[in-house]
């Protein structure tokens, strides 16, 4: 196995999301995007593992990637728009349910719908109504609330969905637009970042489901642990020319070539250190080559982590070891932390 590997403890990891579906009312994971590192269809078939009836993807694109490996209803997040072909094929689909999150919107679908059922084929929309919130992303202003009624007979609303800021308070914010729906029409309430103990506070008269993605699949951090394999080692000295931009080494060492580059997601993590000038200062008084325009890499290479030469290359970045450093073997797998929401690994090795 070589290259870039995310290491699975599956077992545990199997017990974590057991446990995050038990202590979460009406749980929908949330599968999009590179799949929070795992992939799409390997988190649909965990989703059909764990019993859920409801899985949310991000885009129409996304739904055909998850729904061999998942057997019930998937909801498109992005809402629907007149210009997506795809998505309005997808709104007549039993098995999706289309977010809506403007009137004009609601309108289309209604009467697309109704001319598809006088050709006799197609089953009638299942829509969730997005609520703006002060996230200030999609939704219905809470003016407009009270006009979805006048739809409600040529759809099936499943619900009103409510994507939550995650600073402020999400719990009043919620528990404000819930009653707010309600007032408009009484249909159970898909919430996102939500917190699942205050779930009792929210009106009682409908079912709650709350949308979970990072705190479900990435949530037990002890369970997983990704590593980059070593793929050659040239000794240096300090003054030698190295990389596509032959910059000079500044010190003796070794340059490793490592698995993992851009098309990884590597340098693609948060910054870690050296992002602002007193983080530059202090690294240039502490010896470290912030100062001299050098990144900190994400791979821990004898027990810390170690210079880029340069950023890294598409699948492979080059990496400063010091002299005082035991330097690894060609094939060795060394640590490297990946942010896994824009990660792309090589393999998942479950044990
Ligand atoms: C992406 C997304 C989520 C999942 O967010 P996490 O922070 O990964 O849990 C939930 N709700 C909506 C509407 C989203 O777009």
């Amino acid at each position: 196995m070589t290259g870039v590997t995310l290491r699975l403890d599956t077992a545990a990891w199997r017990s974590h999301l057991r446990c995050v579906a038990d202590a979460t009312p009406g749980m929908v994971p949330v599968i999009k995007g590179n799949g929070y590192g795992f992939g799409l269809a390997r988190l649909a078939a965990e989703a059909q593992t764990l019993g859920q009836d409801t899985i949310a993807v991000g885009l129409s694109s996304e739904v055909a990637l998850v729904r061999d490996a998942f057997a019930g209803d998937v909801v498109v997040l992005t809402p629907w728009r007149p210009d997506d072909e795809l998505a309005d094929e997808l709104s007549r689909d039993p098995r999706v349910i289309t977010t809506v999150s403007r009137l004009v919107d609601l309108s289309s679908i209604a009467d697309r719908a109704e001319t598809a059922a006088a050709g006799g084929t197609t089953s009638r929309p299942r829509v969730l109504l997005e609520a703006m919130t002060s996230m200030l992303r999609h939704g219905l202003p809470t003016a407009e609330l009270a006009g979805v009624a006048a739809y409600a007979d040529r759809v099936t609303v499943e619900g009103w969905t409510i994507h939550l800021p995650i600073a402020g308070d999400p719990v009043a914010e919620g528990i404000a637009l819930a009653q707010a729906c309600h007032g408009a029409l009484i249909a159970p309430l898909w919430l996102s970042h939500f917190p699942a103990q205050a779930v009792t506070r929210l009106p009682d008269v409908a079912p709650v489901r709350l949308r979970t993605g990072t705190r479900l699949w990435l949530g037990a951090p002890a369970t997983r642990s990704t590593t980059a394999t070593v793929l050659d080692v040239h000794p240096v000295r300090r003054g030698d020319l190295a990389g596509y931009r032959r910059r000079r080494v500044p010190h003796d060492g070794w340059v490793l070539v490592i698995a993992g580059g851009t098309s990884h997601g590597v340098g693609m993590e948060a910054p870690t250190s050296a992002s602002t000038p007193r983080q530059r200062a202090v690294s240039l008084f502490s010896g470290g080559l912030a100062a001299t325009g050098h990144a900190l890499s994400p791979y821990t290479v004898d027990g810390k982590k170690r210079w880029f030469v340069e950023p890294p290359h598409m699948q492979s970045s080059l990496v400063l070891l010091p002299a005082a450093a035991t330097p690894p073997t060609i094939g060795d797998d060394v640590t490297v932390e990946l942010r896994l929401t824009t990660a792309q690994v090589d393999q998942i090795d479950e044990r």
